[in-house]
């Protein structure tokens, strides 16, 4: 186990590399821990949690909502869970996200860490304080930007993951190369994913370095004003697309990294060539990169999205492999290029 501080304007997040979870015990002594997880997580690693009370609610983006959040809230109240309590969420993003914020509201907020157990989560959802729930068909309508006091890697919860988790996770990983890391672009198209997932030092640098990129990127810009936007690369079609036709996040994400790739040659001297080389990269990890769609209405959804500023949209484009951009986009001129792109 090794660990990294990074350093937030509120808090030091610390990170646990390579870690058991036997050990988180000792990192939490003297509050009284209350464990938050999935029923899944609960069946398949029920013996990582004896000695803990344990919350658990169903798995699935949807419970990510109020009611679950009300029946945590209750079972706290039952085990009179005070000020000095710690939750652990232990979870993919759905359990830390619904972690990180019942700990900001339960007594006006209370200690919590996030142990992910999901590519995703670990490279993605965990990282950057954001929490919250869906109301009915709008993701993430509700929540705060609050940080955990750590976050704990271990790795052995991946054994367990179904590979089509593994899957949507790494169109995050793909994307943080795409806007940030030309390096690890070439890393990717090195390996596979069957690699991945039987090496673990490869999966554990692979992770680091993930989490290390989306950490930087936040820390500089912690409330979304300016460079936390382009994590966003790939997430306008990728949401529209998501809402209409109920895909995983990874796959909606995979096909609107391949339409801003797109926009991104027809309006940002981006290089065919290597938006070509991003699509292959994203099928080499078994994500789809086109789909039969309803293009009219992916565009209504698209422009009621939340990045919607008068008559266009800021838009994640790419200069080159490893360096993307904001550029604001009126709709006219999105929906001429729309047809080709998606
Ligand atoms: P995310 O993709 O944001 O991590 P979820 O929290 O919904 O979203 O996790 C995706 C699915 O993977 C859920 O069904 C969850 O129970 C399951 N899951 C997460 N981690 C593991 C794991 N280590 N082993 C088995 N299943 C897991
Ligand atoms: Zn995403």
């Amino acid at each position: 186990m090794h660990t990294t501080e990074y350093k937030f304007s509120q808090k030091t997040v610390t990170c646990y590399f390579d870690a058991d979870f036997n050990l988180i015990a000792e990192l939490v002594k003297d509050a009284q821990v209350v464990i938050v997880t999935d029923e899944n997580i609960l069946d398949l690693h029920a013996e990582k949690f004896t000695g803990f009370p344990v919350i658990k609610f169903p798995a699935g983006e949807e419970h990510k909502n109020q009611a679950t959040v009300d029946n945590i809230i209750a079972e706290l109240i039952k085990l009179e869970a005070n000020k000095n309590t710690f939750l652990i969420g232990v979870g993919g993003g759905v359990v830390t996200d619904i972690t990180g914020y019942v700990a900001a509201v339960y007594m006006r907020g209370i200690k919590f860490g996030l142990v992910p157990t999901s590519i995703l989560a670990m490279v993605d959802a965990a990282i950057g304080g954001k929490n919250g729930i869906d109301v009915g068909v709008y993701k993430n309508m509700v929540g705060t930007i609050r940080q955990p006091e750590f976050i704990f890697f271990d790795y052995a919860f991946l054994e367990t993951l179904p590979v089509k988790e593994w899957v949507n996770g790494f169109a995050e990983v793909i994307k943080h190369a795409c806007i940030k890391d030309e390096l690890l672009f070439k890393v990717l198209e090195k390996y596979s994913l069957h690699e991945y997932q039987v090496d673990k030092t490869l999966i554990a640098e692979l992770i680091e370095k993930n989490v290390e990129i989306k950490t930087t990127v936040v820390i500089n810009d912690e409330f979304e004003k300016g460079e936390r936007k382009l994590l966003n690369f790939g997430h306008t079609v990728g949401h529209a697309i998501e809402n209409l036709h109920a895909i995983p996040h990874g796959h909606a994400v995979s096909i609107g990294m391949v339409a801003a790739c797109n926009l991104s040659v027809q309006l940002n001297n981006f290089h065919a060539d290597d938006a070509a080389k991003i699509v292959r990269l994203l099928a080499r990890y078994h994500l789809p990169v086109d789909v039969e769609t309803d293009h009219a209405r992916v565009f209504e959804v698209l422009k009621m999205d939340k990045k919607r500023q008068g008559d266009g949209m800021q838009f994640i484009l790419l200069n080159k492999i490893g360096k993307a951009e904001i550029k604001y986009i009126s709709l006219t001129e999105l929906e001429k290029h729309f047809k080709e792109i998606v």
